[in-house]
């Protein structure tokens, strides 16, 4: 069943994702606001729009992959945005990670056209983007996410409809906490390994075997051996994960110690100039907490 996609935000994750639907048949019509990132969705088969408004006119669905809450805002809301310009009935895909209160927003506006919202922010990294594997937490109405699944197969191997809107992006805040925890603790496990002068490679290979293992040891514990601090995942899209983590627990009086400490040694290796730093650089602040 070929669908007419338009494809807002071509970037590290939106580049692959839509051509990965290109190749399974879909007619996907992309705008970014880099040219660069709309040369390379043209260069895989797709078409090239000059604006919002031109990419989703004639679009059955909508999916946006864009930084971060005002982009999203933009995206949706603005003069010549999506909910002004696409038919009753169009199945509108946010996959980009926000607050839920704002994919709420969303959908309350976009019901108010007619239009089928869902939630859907993915974990997997650029990697888990270029190979199609990504995990993929939806949001919204059974019906719309049933309707929206054989698209979502094409960019993910774990897809699961965890609630109402919003609820996906509250289970993706989740995803966060645990993933910048964990790089943390890997980083400082591996500076304990190196300073006791032990063999990290060796120490990585075993820990990988046993409870400590996990994907982020296996993928970013190799990232920080060889350091390679090229994004990936930027530290400035953490910093604003970690944000709506803490904002949210707060809201629901909630004390999350480690998600608080967290939260700030992302925000200080951003103070610090980091932020464009792939997340792996949080081994890079403990460094200097430890004065290399
Ligand atoms: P990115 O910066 O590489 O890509 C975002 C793209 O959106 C850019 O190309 C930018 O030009 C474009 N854009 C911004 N505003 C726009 C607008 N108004 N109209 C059209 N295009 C616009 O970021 P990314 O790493 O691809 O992340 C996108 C989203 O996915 C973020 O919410 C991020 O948190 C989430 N995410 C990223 C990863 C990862 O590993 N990179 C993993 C999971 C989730």
């Amino acid at each position: 069943d070929t669908k007419r996609i338009g494809f807002i935000g071509l970037g590290i994750m939106g580049g692959p994702m839509a051509a990965h639907l290109v190749r399974a048949g879909h007619r996907v019509t992309g705008y970014d606001l880099e040219r660069a990132a709309i040369d390379r969705l043209v260069a895989a088969g797709g078409e090239g729009a000059a604006d919002i408004a031109d990419a989703v006119r004639h679009a059955d669905v909508v999916i946006t992959m864009v930084p971060a809450d005002p982009q999203v805002e933009r995206v949706m809301f603005g003069a010549g945005g999506v909910l002004e310009t696409v038919a009753p009935g169009t199945l509108v895909i946010d996959m980009s990670s926000i607050k839920p209160g704002t994919s709420i927003a969303v959908a309350e506006a976009g019901a108010e056209r007619e239009l089928r919202v869902l939630d859907a922010p993915v974990s997997g990294g650029e990697a888990g983007a270029i190979e199609a594997v990504l995990s993929i937490m939806v949001g919204g109405t059974e019906q719309d996410f049933a309707a929206a699944l054989p698209l979502f197969e094409v960019l993910g191997r774990t897809i699961v409809h965890v609630g109402p809107h919003g609820a996906g992006q509250t289970v993706k805040a989740a995803n966060q906490l645990i993933v910048a925890g964990n790089i943390q603790l890997v980083a400082e496990a591996l500076l304990f390994l190196e300073r006791a002068g032990v063999d990290t490679e060796a120490g990585l290979k075993v820990l990988a075997g046993g409870l400590a293992g996990s994907a982020v040891l296996d993928r970013k514990g190799r990232v920080m051996r060889d350091r390679d601090f090229t994004p990936g995942f930027r530290i400035d899209l953490h910093h604003k994960d970690m944000g709506i983590v803490t904002e949210s627990a707060r809201e629901f009086d909630l004390v999350l110690p480690l998600a608080g400490l967290t939260a700030q040694l992302v925000a200080s290796l951003r103070a610090q100039g980091g932020g464009g730093l792939d997340h792996c650089g949080l081994l890079l602040g403990l460094e200097r907490l430890n004065g290399h």
